[in-house]
């Protein structure tokens, strides 16, 4: 019987003949091309074959990595009793090749094939939030496994397990070593994954906050987990968090800045008095103005979370536009969607909302299992249009697709932001949000939520590429489904 052979992510085009073609002692690897030489050993290895060098007699088949024009990490594979053949115009191409070439490697040999492979996605990322359960060994091998099904990009969100050199006390009993650190960004570039920092610029700073040496920089002192946008010293401790982190992680392009869920905006006095004058939106317009900038002059390009500047999106006027968004909705899971995450509604509330005559007119049996189970836990059923009110459909309305309101294009602020000269990553999650039906995290919802993320991406063709987001504290395990979801889903055209 002809053996099955599944490549993931499946690549373009794959044809597969009949026979498995033992790569015998005859064989031999030759490296044609510079752009192969840092992967040759681990061909050989992948392979079993001996590296034939200059000189020696080309008397068996042999296995050639050699260069040829084409896209940007593609390659072509071809495989014959002849011999073999891999060619790609990049060393990411090579790369994603031999993680081919890994997946079709049995103890007969390889299967006689022809393929032709590139990404869909240029950027393909998977976000690691070290939570307590996530050691050095666990980091490590999730880069493995991330770079196994060809991911491009990791997003570490250290929290208090970055060892800061200027703020030590922050660091907890967990946190990573300096050369812990280093050898995690290294190892991630040797993988051929790209490291981004994620360092909190305003909000969601409760481990540091919550120290009594950080007081004086709170915006409120009940949650206190954001710092005071008008108070000089916010911007300062943001800089040095963020020059330790930096001087970690060289050679990235990117830093995340975060900036999400600051909801304490115009809490303090002073910043009561200001947001009088410029509105919440000034307010954290004004500030991330200043981050974004610092970032910028650093020579690094920003990265930022678009839940705030969707809600407030008069501070979209001082932002960069070298910054890009990420867009995070954990929530939509199929395109049309019937049900949208409204940043702010007519009353200035965020919400999820739906048209209140699903379940009445409409009946909800058009509608998939896991878009039910969003209407179910998440969604709140209300007169859409008249909910969402002028302000939100003047803004956002011509981008809620033709069905509007029982159906509404999914993600549908990717191309607002576009259209305000951003580039957008898109961010499904695939560990987020409290919801566990008989015990488990609802890995149904975030399959779903990252192919819908990942076919808009693709559809849309303007996008830098999608990275996946990964939340709370379980076993490291738990995330792997999700990243085997994310790299087929980023690079095929499923
Ligand atoms: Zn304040």
């Amino acid at each position: 019987m002809k053996p099955a052979f599944h490549v993931i992510p499946e690549p373009e085009r794959t044809q597969f003949g009949d026979t498995m073609v033992p790569l015998t002692a005859a064989w031999a690897l030759t490296c044609e091309t510079p752009l192969a030489a840092s992967l040759v050993d681990d061909y050989c290895a992948v392979l079993r074959l001996p590296r034939l060098r200059h000189g020696r007699p080309p008397d068996g088949p042999r296995f050639r990595l050699v260069s040829a024009d084409m896209a940007a990490e593609a390659y072509r594979l071809a495989v014959s009793p002849a011999g073999g053949m891999v060619s790609a115009n990049s060393e990411a191409g090579f790369r994603w090749a031999l993680e081919t070439l890994r997946q079709l490697r049995t103890t007969d040999g390889l299967p006689a094939c022809s393929i032709d492979d590139a990404p869909h996605l240029p950027m393909r990322g998977f976000h690691v939030f070290l939570h307590r359960q996530m050691d050095f060994a666990a980091l490590n091998r999730l880069l493995e496994s991330a770079a196994r099904f060809k991911l491009n990009t990791v997003v570490l969100e250290y929290e208090s397990r970055f060892p800061y050199r200027r703020h030590p006390t922050v660091a907890g009993a967990d946190a990573l070593s300096h050369g812990q650190v280093e050898a995690l960004t290294q190892h991630a570039w040797s993988l051929g994954l790209e490291p981004i920092a994620l360092q909190q610029s305003l909000g969601h700073l409760d481990y540091l906050l919550a120290r009594d040496a950080y007081a004086g920089r709170r915006e409120e002192d009940q949650v206190r987990d954001q710092m005071c946008p008008l108070n000089p010293d916010s911007f300062a401790l943001f800089t040095e968090l963020a020059e330790d982190m930096l001087a970690l992680h060289p050679g990235s392009r990117f830093l995340h800045v975060g900036g999400d869920e600051t909801r304490h905006l115009g809490a303090c006095a002073r910043c009561q008095a200001r947001a009088a004058e410029v509105g919440l939106a000034g307010l954290y317009g004004e500030y991330m103005a200043k981050v974004l900038g610092w970032v910028i002059r650093a020579g690094l390009r920003p990265i930022i979370w678009d839940d705030m500047l969707c809600a407030h999106p008069e501070a979209l006027a001082s932002v960069p536009r070298q910054t890009a968004i990420m867009y995070w909705d954990y929530w939509t899971v199929a395109d049309p969607s019937p049900y949208l995450v409204a940043r702010f509604d007519r009353h200035g509330r965020a919400a999820i909302v739906h048209d209140k005559c699903w379940g009445e007119e409409w009946p909800l049996g058009e509608l998939t299992e896991a878009q039910r189970a969003v209407l179910a836990h998440f969604s709140a059923g209300v007169p859409l249009a008249e909910d969402l009110g002028t302000r939100f459909l003047d803004r956002y309305g011509a981008y809620l697709g033709p069905d509007f309101p029982r159906r509404l294009r999914a993600f549908p602020y990717l191309e607002y932001y576009q259209d305000q000269g951003f580039d957008v990553i898109m961010g499904p999650t695939a560990m987020g949000n409290h919801e566990m039906p008989d015990g488990l995290p609802h890995f149904a919802r975030f399959y779903h939520n990252v192919h819908a993320s990942a076919t808009r991406a693709r559809q849309n063709g303007r996008t830098l590429g999608m990275v996946t987001t990964t939340w709370y504290s379980f076993p490291p395990e738990m995330l792997v489904q999700g990243l085997v979801t994310t790299g087929q889903f980023a690079w095929s055209r499923r």
